[in-house]
């Protein structure tokens, strides 16, 4: 928790309903049917009409709630246009049923569009073999393994089919919407290309899930690129998103609106640098990624956020291995141990203390 972050709004809106942020700028939440029960959007006001920032998860009840919204909140002027921050279902599920509903294009980097596709598609299989070495190399469980195929699904069932065609956004494109000008920011390691929109001008910061005030985004290594490094990705963007004016109000895909931008970064990064720290010194014991999920998550993990804490401790790894602070060796049965060499971590492992914070959900 940090208390250098301020909360200007008590509570969100309800289904269907809307919170002006400033006049032009509405908050809308939509519920999901899982730990993580919800997820924000915005609506900017454009003189034409309304641009809508992320979507929501596929399902009636997110679409009967637009409706609702669209009937009471938007003066009688149109949906223009909407942006996905990034891929993940939540955020694009009804791209395509908005996109179809009002005609309007869909605005989105490259990555994460082409990335959308993919997962997105019907039949979408993931790489099974692949993703079995994957698992079998950081520990996984027998239990875990049987049902790798559920894993590597997809996530067809969770998104509408997306936009068949989208305008490309790069960082540093400026839209300017109601007499103001939105700036692409883009984002690494939470996912491939990030959108985030500021405004310098009314200092708001649309921040979709590269910076969430109380939980820390999930930061996964995945079957599909089992030697990524997005951890680096994450760093990297978090200390450049330091360069952005503090006094901004942050608008999150989840929680709620916050003050305190660098403040957060701030504690993301220490608190990266701290597992990086942590996993290290319990490298001095050769231990497998499954052995060493404890170290970064105290909490009982179930089959879902298994799979993501795989991931994150993954990549956690991943990072150390690049930066030569841990090396790994696979065992007789295929599985990788790794190894803190150097003996300096040995003697800091005695006595370090670390801060081992608990969200208590993934995203
Ligand atoms: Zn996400």
């Amino acid at each position: 928790m940090n208390k250098a972050l301020q909360y200007p709004f008590s509570a969100p809106p309800g289904p269907g309903s809307v919170t002006t942020i400033q006049p032009g700028v509405l908050w809308v939440r939509m519920t999901l049917p899982m730990k993580l029960d919800h997820i924000n959007l915005y609506l900017l006001e454009d003189d034409a009409g309304w641009w809508i920032v992320d979507t929501g998860l596929r399902g009636e009840e997110t679409r009967a709630n637009w409706e609702r919204v669209f009937a009471g909140h938007l003066g009688g002027k149109p949906v223009i246009g909407m942006f996905c921050t990034h891929c993940h279902p939540d955020h694009i599920g009804q791209a395509g049923w908005l996109s179809e509903r009002w005609k309007a294009p869909l605005w989105m980097t490259h990555g994460e569009y082409y990335v959308g596709r993919v997962f997105s598609q019907t039949g979408a299989e993931g790489p099974f073999w692949e993703g079995m070495d994957f698992y079998r190399r950081a520990g996984a469980a027998p239990e875990f393994l049987e049902n790798i195929r559920l894993r590597m699904s997809g996530f067809s069932g969770m998104v509408e089919p997306l936009p068949r065609s989208f305008h490309r956004v790069r960082g540093g494109d400026g839209f300017v919407i109601g007499g103001s000008r939105w700036e692409a920011v883009v984002g690494h390691g939470h996912s491939p290309e990030h959108l985030c929109l500021l405004n310098r001008e009314r200092r708001l910061l649309i921040s979709g899930d590269q910076v969430i005030p109380l939980i820390t985004s999930n930061v996964s290594v995945m079957a599909i690129e089992p030697e990524g490094d997005p951890l680096a990705d994450w760093l990297e963007s978090h200390r450049r998103f330091l360069e952005l004016p503090d006094d901004v109000l942050v608008l999150p895909a989840h929680n709620t609106p916050f003050y305190g931008l660098h403040a957060r970064l701030r504690y993301l990064i220490a608190h990266h640098e701290d597992h990086l720290a942590a996993l290290e010194e319990a490298c001095v014991t050769p231990s497998t990624v499954r052995e060493l999920l404890p170290v970064i998550f105290r909490r009982t993990l179930d089959a879902e956020q298994t799979t993501l804490a795989l991931g994150e401790c993954i990549a956690h790894m991943n990072f150390l291995l690049r930066a030569g602070r841990v090396r790994s060796e696979p065992d007789a049965g295929g599985v990788h141990r790794y190894t803190a060499p150097d003996p300096a971590v040995a003697a800091r492992a005695r006595t370090a203390t670390h801060q081992r914070d608990d969200d208590p959900v993934m995203v």
